[in-house]
């Protein structure tokens, strides 16, 4: 998966050309499995570990994004 840095992929909606990217800059930007629990009546969401990093393709035509999460976070 990550044999090449600058894989380009098509456009699922314009057939435009996809460049690959990624989301950083906010911890929060990986992917996870979520839990809701309500306590008291209050509901949370929870995070159940393990956590993905985001790897996001866009079309430099339409902008379109895809979005991947091949590897896990710290790893
Ligand atoms: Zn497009």
């Amino acid at each position: 998966m990550d044999t090449e840095t600058n894989t380009t992929t098509v456009c699922p909606k314009c057939s435009g050309q996809m460049e690959r990217g990624g989301l950083r800059g906010d911890s929060s930007l990986v992917w996870g499995r979520i839990k809701e629990t309500s306590i008291f009546g209050v509901k949370a969401v929870q995070m159940i570990p393990p956590a993905y990093v985001i790897d996001a393709y866009r079309c430099g035509n339409c902008g379109y994004l895809e979005m991947y999460a091949p590897r896990e976070q710290g790893k």
